[in-house]
């Protein structure tokens, strides 16, 4: 999809191709490795900046002859587009690219708002491909920019599990999800379709990362349980390599239940935690986000992974049009009963439900009846709750855990806070803090949040 083409004239020169990432998730961006090994193959000698741990180096970006800035996640287009008004101010004519998961879904504001391009899916095939496009003549100009590199693992997030510190690399091993979850962007731009990369790529991939000084491994593959043998192939050739690396991974309760005798092998070779979008325990909304599990399943997912000696991370997303106020005590009941509170960073009791353009969530009738309002600047359509407490519920909680994150609140307390609020709106006594040993929640230094 573009707005328009741009022929410029020593696009092959060192840092003429530009690549930005904002956000991903507080590990080294994958928005930036890959597409930077593909430019880099078909001849091209690409820079990067990844604002998340660099600032914008005006130089760059004046140079530059094309720029595409990494948006898989709308976090990273808000950033993105903040950043375009002063790209256009140090580099008014350079072809803008945006790519990833939200530059499709955005595309008609993206290509009125000074954007040329905009590409989602296989991006760093499109990409290279675009960039060809451009290209007039393959001449080298005397552009006087070195090839940058990567910031270094140490600057991002890192893994922790008590005093356990390890420094984390990031790879995926499939690109898509073959499930249709009605609040995913995934199934918007892949429809169900899912694709293994090849195992010598992510195996490079991870050793690059080891050589750097990585002890643990991130696979974000949208659902690493897609393709379950390609995965585990991939994580057996790891071990052989290297048996002290650790490792996590996100998957759907639903392959948790199917592939369960995976659960010892995985723990085996070196998984820590596994994350996975519980979402909600109510059975209506688990319905409309056609999530595919029940909250039996949940707990028996939880057997699974913590019998096999792995901790599991439930995510949530506890405020949406059909969420009542019993459903969200019930997620904090369950986070509770279940010793929970360290695996869930609080954020995530505050997360309210993005419908961008797009959705399949649109689909549904449940949300055709909703008085919905497109919102272009922030993404998505925006909506209200009937039942206005949750509403305010929702603004006090994410109030408080701003606060807390900023001020290095204890998880525990900012979880019983939100549960003393929650259970002061329906009138319910304040829950008394139980004295319990939680159980062991090693994590990302980064709260997981798209
Ligand atoms: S929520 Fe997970 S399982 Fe569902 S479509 Fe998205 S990536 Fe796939």
């Amino acid at each position: 999809m573009h707005k328009e083409t741009r022929t410029p004239s020593s696009i092959y020169a060192p840092g003429a191709v530009l690549l930005i990432s904002c956000y991903e998730l507080g590990h080294r961006p994958i928005g930036l490795t890959r597409p930077l090994r593909a430019l880099e193959s078909a001849g091209f000698s690409p820079d990067t900046i990844d604002i998340a741990v660099e600032t914008l180096d005006t130089e760059k970006v004046s140079c530059a002859e094309f720029i595409g800035i990494s948006v898989p996640m709308h976090t990273a287009l808000r950033l993105g587009v903040h950043l375009l008004q002063r790209i256009r101010e140090l580099n008014p004519d350079v072809p803008i690219c945006m790519y990833g998961l939200y530059a499709e879904l955005n595309a008609d504001y993206l290509l009125s708002h000074g954007v040329d391009y905009c590409i989602s899916g296989e991006t760093s095939t499109q990409l290279v491909a675009l960039v060809q496009s451009l290209v007039e003549k393959q001449q080298t100009s005397q552009v006087t920019i070195n090839s940058g590199k990567l910031p270094t693992l140490e600057k991002y997030a890192q893994f922790e599990d008590n005093d356990e510190v390890r420094t984390v690399g990031y790879t995926e091993t499939t690109h898509g999800c073959k499930h249709l979850c009605t609040h995913c962007p995934i199934p918007p731009i892949y429809n169900g379709r899912f694709f293994p990369l090849q195992r010598d790529t992510v195996l490079d991939e991870i050793q690059k990362q080891v050589a750097e000084g990585a002890t643990h491994i991130t696979f974000g593959d949208p659902d690493f349980l897609n393709g379950p043998m390609h995965g585990l192939r991939i994580l057996r050739a790891m071990y052989d390599f290297y048996p002290d690396l650790t490792y996590d991974f996100t998957t759907k309760i639903e392959h948790i239940l199917k592939h369960k005798k995976h659960f010892p092998e995985f723990a085996q070779l070196g998984c820590r935690f596994i994350i996975s979008a519980v979402e909600s325990l109510s059975e209506t909304v688990l319905t409309i986000l056609e999530k595919h599990h029940t909250r039996a399943d949940v707990e028996t997912a939880l057997e699974i992974v913590h019998g096999a000696g792995i901790a599991l991370r439930p995510t949530w997303v506890p405020f949406t049009p059909w969420t009542t106020l019993d459903d969200y005590l019930e997620i904090l009941e369950f986070v509770n009963t279940h010793r929970l509170v360290y695996h869930v960073d609080p954020i995530q009791y505050a997360v309210r439900l993005l419908i961008p353009p797009g959705s399949y969530l649109l689909n549904r009738p449940e949300t055709k009846v909703l008085d919905l309002t497109l919102d272009q600047t922030a993404f998505s359509y925006m909506w209200t709750h009937p039942d206005a407490r949750l509403d305010e519920l929702h603004k006090t909680v994410n109030t408080l855990v701003e606060k807390d994150a900023r001020n290095g609140v204890d998880t525990k307390d900012t979880f019983y806070r939100i549960w003393e609020l929650a259970a002061d709106m329906k009138g319910q006594p304040i829950p008394k803090r139980r004295n319990v040993s939680y159980l062991p929640a090693p994590r990302i230094t980064e709260a997981w949040f798209c």
